[in-house]
């Protein structure tokens, strides 16, 4: 049977999964992330070695933080510092002899939603909401790159905001007043001082008009016909806080159509399923 293997390599957790030629998920394991390359690379190996249960593998591919070179495979993930130029693609199809893939996690993840999770519009538009900020941009299913093929940083816009204590809005690229300071899990735990599952309500009703800011200008700029939302904060805020980020972003939106707006099918896998979708579509 023939053999697929998807890897998500994130900056707490690696999760790596065999999957048959549809894509359906075989068998998968996680271990958390450490601080040592090396000890990384020895679990990874050893996870896909689980996984594969001695078969030949077709194909792998893996998701993992910018910023990376798509296509010579070389990764230096911001919040890996222990990760730098890794040549990620040359060490895997050396040690497992198959083709390997490799995209920045927001690429993969929106890739895993679109084949997956029911997102099959034209242009389709997944943001990650976690640590920190992140999307994917996806035209007829092909990744949309930027000039160089530079991947477009959508938590990195500014927008008008909304916020409590506005002294602790700083952003980790050093810009002033970037979205990605105001919605993601790092910003959340500055200005509020607390992680997002501990907000109140008044605090949720912030970070989801900055949210709809965001995705309004997002709305105007890329006129997507859907913008999925997956990542620990969104999935956190759940429908309600997703909702009013819509709502926000429609009562701010003119001249051009209002997207579908919704939280990832997927879940905490859309990275995962979108690495095995990379491998099977190479
Ligand atoms: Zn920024």
């Amino acid at each position: 049977m023939a053999l697929f293997v998807g890897l998500d390599i994130g900056g707490t957790k690696l999760m790596v999964a065999a999957a048959d030629r549809e894509g359906d998920i075989l068998r998968r394991v996680r271990t958390d992330t450490t601080t040592s390359l090396e000890t990384d690379l020895a679990n990874l190996n050893s996870m896909i070695a689980e996984v594969s249960a001695g078969e030949q593998i077709q194909g792998m591919g893996a998701a993992i933080g910018g910023p990376l070179d798509w296509e010579q495979g070389i990764v230096s993930p911001l919040h890996q510092p222990a990760w730098r130029d890794v040549p990620l693609k040359a060490i895997m199809e050396a040690r497992w002899n198959c083709p390997f893939s490799v995209d920045v996690d927001t690429n993969v993840a929106a890739l895993g939603e679109y084949r997956w999770g029911g997102g099959s519009l034209k242009r389709f538009l997944y943001l990650t909401l976690s640590t920190g900020m992140g999307g994917g941009f996806l035209v007829d299913g092909k990744i949309y790159r930027g000039q160089g093929g530079a991947h477009p940083e959508v938590g990195h816009q500014s927008i008008p905001f909304r916020c409590s204590n506005p002294p602790a809005v700083q952003c980790e690229c050093g810009a002033p007043d970037c979205l990605e300071a105001l919605v993601s899990g790092n910003g959340i735990r500055r200005i509020y001082g607390k992680p997002a599952e501990n907000l109140d309500a008044e605090e949720w009703e912030e970070v989801a008009y900055n949210l709809g800011q965001g995705l309004r200008n997002m709305a105007a700029l890329y006129t997507p016909d859907v913008i999925r939302i997956g990542g620990g904060v969104a999935v956190g805020g759940g429908e309600r806080f997703i909702g009013r980020a819509r709502e926000i972003m429609e009562s701010h939106l003119r001249l051009v159509p209002v997207p579908q707006v919704g939280l990832s099918h997927l879940g905490y896998d859309t990275a995962l399923r979108g690495a095995i979708a990379i491998t099977l579509s190479q």
